[in-house]
């Protein structure tokens, strides 16, 4: 209660995306959800963004509060809002005046000046936290994964040289890191010095995340089980031995993401052919009816049907559920399947539809009303994962009572619990997670959900445990708050 009388304080959070304007990832979700999220907490966030098209557009009442003159050429900052939040947006019509994927050309590859662009972004964050725009202090800057990391350096070398304004780092998967040629080095503005091990260079390229996991004051990302995960070499993407020595130093966590519960709410989704919670889950049969008949599926009342809603990829083990699918086939177990990947695995997919007729059915494409529906209709949704730095479905699927069959890593081992005897004695098994993350891992824990599936009473436990798991926002939230106040608390404001 006492956080209601402290003073608000500003944050400004830096990201390339954020949804509902732009969105390629769990990225998008992340920064569109904490503005909300933490004004609970007593903090009042600006979003700052590229002045995409979409973004601008989206802009309700936007007015000009400062005009920058960075490396990426004359530049101005628009204020206004998007619903209840507030943005910022860097209108640089050379660097972001481009239309569709915020990352992509239209031929699919990297826009060759993506360096500038991004440590443009991360430039300007810098002059808004030096006083760039009147009225605006940011106390503490929170920045997404490699767009935004390049900001601490700005920071030392700018405009606030001697005033500390503490930095967060968020990684929201290792994989991405802004990694470009040491020839763009000259275009950053940033000293020659910067070109060295202990800032951005990195095994003779420039590194955003390499330098931003250096310099950050703190760094999080979206679950605990992945923080650990990434200070081993086989999954620490080469960054392993940074994160091992800023974890020894304390500056490493994980808080693990949070869902829209008032989007993904079984009792009022509009996308359901019923609606239903924890106390009437027979209502679920209309939508297993009606995703039987969206796949073209005969009518069963009994007997397990699985989903998957997911990029089509070996990160998502969609090569092993295919390598799978006789396992489940002999369980007498369907499949239904959403998503899209690379020409090659969507065939793969394809052809199992056409190998198991009546067992599996797979719709190729991207389709946000058809997963609300799968995760209110089926019983059971799959995700082996070989790496998964926080994932949402599974979350979805909880609030579903669409029971989660995981790979026991990152975020997913954070958020299920397994149901093995003890917890289901103690009532608190809301999935099934499977440790060895190859084929017979796999096909073991679909026959433990098999099984599980065959006791109605022990599913419906499973199905309401997982119905009342906390998936929301608010603990997530009071983590980052929490870190906020610490980080804040070892640079006080300067008394006036
Ligand atoms: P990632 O960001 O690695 O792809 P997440 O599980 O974190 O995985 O987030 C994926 C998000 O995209 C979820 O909201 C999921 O429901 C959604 N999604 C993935 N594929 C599809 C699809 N084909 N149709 C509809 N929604 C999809």
């Amino acid at each position: 209660m006492h956080q209601q009388h402290q003073p608000q304080q500003q944050v400004l959070s830096v990201a390339a995306e954020m949804h509902p304007l732009v969105k390629t990832g769990g990225l998008a979700d992340v920064a569109g959800a904490l503005p909300e999220a933490m004004a609970g907490h007593g903090v009042q966030m600006t979003t700052l963004l590229p002045g995409y098209p979409a973004v601008l557009d989206a802009l309700s009442a936007p007015r000009v509060v400062g005009m920058l003159a960075g490396i990426g050429g004359p530049a101005r900052l628009l204020a206004g809002r998007v619903g209840a939040a507030e943005m910022l947006a860097l209108d640089a019509p050379q660097l972001y005046a481009r239309p569709g994927n915020p990352y992509l050309a239209a031929d699919g590859r990297d826009w060759p000046d993506n360096a500038l662009r991004f440590a443009a972004l991360a430039q300007a964050a810098a002059q808004i936290a030096g006083g760039a725009v009147a009225g605006l202090a940011p106390r503490l800057l929170h920045l997404h994964d490699w767009h935004a990391a390049l900001v601490p350096a700005y920071l030392r070398s700018g405009p606030t040289a001697g005033r500390r304004v503490p930095t967060v780092l968020t990684l929201h998967n290792l994989a991405f890191q802004g990694l470009f040629p040491a020839n763009q080095f000259s275009d950053l503005g940033l000293p020659a010095s910067d070109f060295s091990p202990e800032a951005l260079e990195f095994h003779g390229r420039i590194g955003f995340l390499k330098a931003g996991l250096l310099m950050a004051d703190a760094i999080t990302t979206v679950s605990p089980s992945y923080a650990r995960e990434i200070l081993r070499p086989d999954q620490g993407m080469g960054l392993d031995a940074i994160l091992r020595w800023r974890d020894m130093q304390g500056a490493l966590q994980g808080i693990v993401n949070g869902i829209d519960l008032g989007i993904w709410n079984p009792a009022s989704d509009l996308a359901l052919a019923a609606r239903y919670d924890a106390h009437q889950l027979d209502e679920r049969r209309a939508n297993r009816r009606a995703l039987e008949s969206h796949f073209g599926l005969a009518h069963e009342e009994q007997g397990l049907l699985c989903c998957v809603v997911s990029r089509l990829t070996e990160q998502k083990g969609m090569d092993l559920l295919l390598d799978a699918l006789d396992a489940l086939s002999a369980l007498d177990a369907r499949l239904i399947v959403l998503g899209s990947g690379d020409a090659a695995m969507q065939a793969r997919w394809l052809a199992a539809a056409q190998r198991w007729p009546g067992r599996v059915a797979v719709q190729i494409g991207y389709d946000e009303t058809l997963s609300h529906l799968m995760q209110g209709g089926a019983d059971a949704i799959i995700v082996p994962s070989r790496f998964e730095p926080c994932g949402l479905t599974q979350l979805y699927g909880l609030r579903y009572g669409c029971v989660p069959v995981v790979a026991h890593v990152g975020g997913l081992a954070d958020t299920v619990i397994d149901a093995n005897p003890a917890a289901l004695d103690a009532g608190v098994a809301t999935g099934i997670q499977f440790s060895e993350v190859s084929r017979e891992g796999l096909v073991e824990a679909l026959r433990r959900c098999a099984l599980l599936h065959a006791q109605p009473e022990v599913w419906a436990a499973i199905q309401q445990a997982g119905m009342r798991a906390n998936v929301g926002w608010e603990r997530s939230a009071a983590s980052y708050a929490a870190l906020y106040r610490q980080l804040l608390a070892r640079d006080p404001v300067p008394k006036a």
